[in-house]
């Protein structure tokens, strides 16, 4: 039975360490078989499905069962401790399949391969490959020598390297919504994050070879592409060549180069029947061209990932987000005045370096202000290298922490929970993605705020793919509940 995957968001809890198989193992074109499985971000998501196409053109076909694969690959995630220890613990597992069925290649891809390195191979003896996420294109090379032995690494980081070219296969995809990578790296330096190090410098990708992606994905069915970054309203693309006949024509900036509302613009411009959505946006560089152009399209969905961390001043300071508390929140009342209908969802980390009760009072504060439909939390876990574990003491106590975290979490359900039951008696344009995850008699679907919509299919001939106004009746936890008008 097809369900619907929660919200195309750049974490996605429920999608922690999924397994795909997109195509069947066809023994005339697949020689071998290659397992992955993905943590993390949308980001590392996404870069499997490269990883899986360069495989496919190596005569590698994808299973969902690790035990029969020739070749088994975790993609990682480093930003907390506990992501790691996950990977570390699914090791031990992989090492029995291994030691069943001789031959059989690991590798290790991702941010844990990039921070890791070659110690990767010392710590954990089953490793055959590690791979950091800027050198997949040498996946065949370091295969075809660990084949014969010899273990190998490659962590090298690229200024350039955006895969531009490389057309991803869609993993486990619902063939309604999919993601596009548009730009790859950090420059931003919080100091809390391992990103910058793990993904190197800030790139994005060639514009004409993202419009063009998008156009096919919408070309083969898909209504919904959401344009992922780390902060997608840094993209920037200086075109290197004029764009030739029957490549997309994006408007440019003044400067000469394209702007991420540029380049949302050109993707929504594709079709109004597809939705655009984009992750993640900085708070210091969402400008207001970008707000303008989602309310000038119907089609760019009212729904903006934009993580506070924290509430305090100070210590966004520390954390080196390169704004303030008023600063935010006049961000946010500038998004609610150009489009009063769009929702707002954050990320949040409580227990920072030196953090104290009344910065925690105020990240609550500004929960409360923001009146955010959804929020990821976590407390913050020490990364070795940051810039915070270098300069600051991790000095609020484990059990603070998680009193705080549990704070947090408690308002956010109760703002969430208000959000929905404001939309009682509202009428939502659908895109529908699938069956609903409790019964095949409902479609399940998202409403341009990213909100998970379930309704009857009831006699109405409809598809996956379709939309379909639906007012909400009910609001159940994390779901609407609703009837097509
Ligand atoms: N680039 C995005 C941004 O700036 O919002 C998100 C990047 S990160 C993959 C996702 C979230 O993980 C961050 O927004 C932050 O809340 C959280 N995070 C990052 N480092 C962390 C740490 N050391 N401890 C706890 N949470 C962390
Ligand atoms: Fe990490 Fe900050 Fe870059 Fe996001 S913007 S990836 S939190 S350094």
């Amino acid at each position: 039975m097809e369900t619907l995957e929660l919200p195309g968001k750049v974490h996605n809890e429920q999608r922690q360490g999924e397994a795909f198989a997109p195509f069947k193992i066809e023994p005339d074109v697949y020689k071998k078989k290659f397992y992955i499985e993905s943590y993390g971000c949308a980001m590392n998501f996404s870069d499997s499905e490269i990883v899986a196409s360069i495989l496919s053109n190596e005569g590698f076909g994808a299973t969902k069962h690790f035990e029969e694969a020739d070749l088994v690959l975790v993609n990682t995630c480093s930003i907390r401790e506990k992501a790691e220890q996950t990977v570390r613990k699914r090791l031990t597992e992989f090492k029995k399949a291994k030691q069943a069925k001789p031959g059989m290649l690991v590798g290790i891809l991702g941010c844990m391969a990039e921070r890791l390195k070659g110690k990767l191979l010392e710590e954990e003896k089953l490793v055959d490959i590690v791979v950091g996420p800027d050198a997949y294109r040498t996946l065949p090379d370091l295969i075809e020598d660990a084949g014969t032995g010899q273990k190998g690494v490659n962590v090298l980081l690229s200024r350039d390297e955006t895969y531009a070219d490389i057309s991803p296969v869609r993993l486990d995809s619902n063939g309604v919504t999919s993601f596009v990578s548009i730009m790859r790296g950090c420059n931003n330096m919080c100091s809390f994050c391992v990103v910058p190090f793990t993904r190197g410098r800030e790139r994005s990708r060639d514009a004409f070879s993202i419009v063009k992606e998008c156009e096919d994905l919408f070309n083969n069915g898909y209504r919904e592409v959401t344009l992922l970054g780390q902060n997608v309203d840094s993209y920037y693309y200086i075109p290197t060549t004029l764009p030739n006949e029957g490549l997309p024509k994006i408007p440019p900036s003044g400067g000469g180069g394209v702007t991420f509302a540029n380049l949302l613009e050109t993707v929504a411009k594709i079709s109004p029947l597809l939705r655009v959505r984009f992750s993640t946006s900085h708070p210091k560089d969402i400008t207001n061209e970008v707000l303008y152009t989602m309310s000038k399209y119907e089609n760019i969905c009212k729904y903006i990932h934009l993580p506070v961390q924290s509430g305090s001043s100070r210590i966004l300071q520390l954390m080196n987000r390169t704004y303030t508390r008023e600063w935010y929140m006049a961000k946010v009342k500038t998004i609610k005045e150009i489009m009063p209908d769009c929702s707002i969802s954050s990320d949040v980390i409580a227990g920072f370096c030196t953090e104290t009760e009344e910065d925690h009072e105020e990240t609550l504060s500004i929960l409360e202000y923001s009146k955010y439909a959804m929020s990821y939390m976590y407390f913050y876990s020490e990364r070795p290298g940051t810039l915070a574990a270098r300069r600051f003491k991790d000095d609020v106590p484990l059990d603070v922490k998680k009193r705080r975290l549990d704070e947090i979490v408690k308002l956010q359900n109760r703002l969430s929970q208000q959000s929905n039951q404001r939309d009682i008696g509202k009428t939502f344009k659908v895109l529908i993605e699938g069956n609903s995850k409790k019964s095949e008699a409902d479609w399940a679907g998202r409403s341009s705020q990213n909100k998970v919509v379930v309704f009857p299919k009831s006699f109405y001939q409809l598809n996956k793919g379709d939309y379909a106004m639906v007012k909400v009746i009910l609001a159940t936890g994390a779901t609407l509940i609703g009837e097509i008008v």
